[in-house]
């Protein structure tokens, strides 16, 4: 049997370039083999584009409710004024299959898993200054001025988690980060508790061999 994957988890300021990286990453999949994205759960509308079942999974605020009530989340968060939660079944059976998973979430939902799975490894995302992120946000043209205001304020409060995340890529070039964040997930492989398995299978070619 595979080890279990990695938890994965990534967090950011809304307009850090977070969402780019990401799909930069699955877009280059064939790089990182063995590495799925965990879809959550959103009481959020969709937006233009956007997919049932691969951007998210869209429910009602009481579908929300039940499956809360059932357990079914490994954390959940309220972000912006909607509902957001990771399936604990999804995530668990890609882990168990040997798959590392990415969850892509905010800094409360982090700390919950943090505290649930201590060995996830969190990654923050950090805009190269304030100035940077306000201009990104502007530049978008996503949002009314009022939700600009609303996302620098949480943006304000979000950047003070850094310190309680295990790694830091700071978003000015998108091909450094998404590289930072390709090497973070190969150092994930590459940990004993991960290798255990292969590492004990090299040492018994050793055995018997004390005078060769
Ligand atoms: P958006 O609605 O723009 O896709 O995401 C808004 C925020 O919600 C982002 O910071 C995103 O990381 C976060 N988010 C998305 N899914 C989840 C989730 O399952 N749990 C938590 N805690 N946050 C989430």
């Amino acid at each position: 049997m595979s080890s279990r994957g990695s938890l994965i988890v990534i967090s950011a300021p809304s307009g850090s370039g977070k969402s780019t990286l990401v799909r930069g990453l699955f877009e280059k999949l064939l790089e990182t083999p063995g590495l799925v994205f965990s879809v959550s759960h959103t009481t959020r509308k969709p937006r233009a584009g956007e997919v049932h079942g691969k951007d998210y999974y869209f429910v009602s605020e009481k579908e929300f409710r039940e499956l809360l009530e059932a357990d079914r989340f490994l954390e959940y968060a309220e972000v912006y004024g909607n509902w957001y939660g990771t399936s604990r079944l999804e995530v668990q059976s890609h882990l168990e299959a040997g798959r590392d998973v990415l969850l892509d979430i905010d800094v409360q939902g982090a700390m919950s898993v943090k505290g649930a799975m201590p060995e996830a490894i969190l990654i923050f995302v950090l805009p190269p200054s304030f100035e940077v992120l306000h201009e990104r946000l502007l530049n978008r043209g996503l949002d009314a001025p009022e939700v600009i205001e609303k996302r620098l304020r949480i943006a304000r409060e979000e950047v003070g988690f850094y310190c309680k995340y295990d790694y830091i890529i700071i978003n000015q070039d998108i091909e450094q980060s998404l590289f930072e964040l390709k090497s973070i997930i190969s150092a994930a492989r590459c940990m004993v508790s991960r290798r255990r398995e292969q590492a004990e299978a090299i040492l018994k070619t050793f055995i018997g061999k004390e005078n060769e």
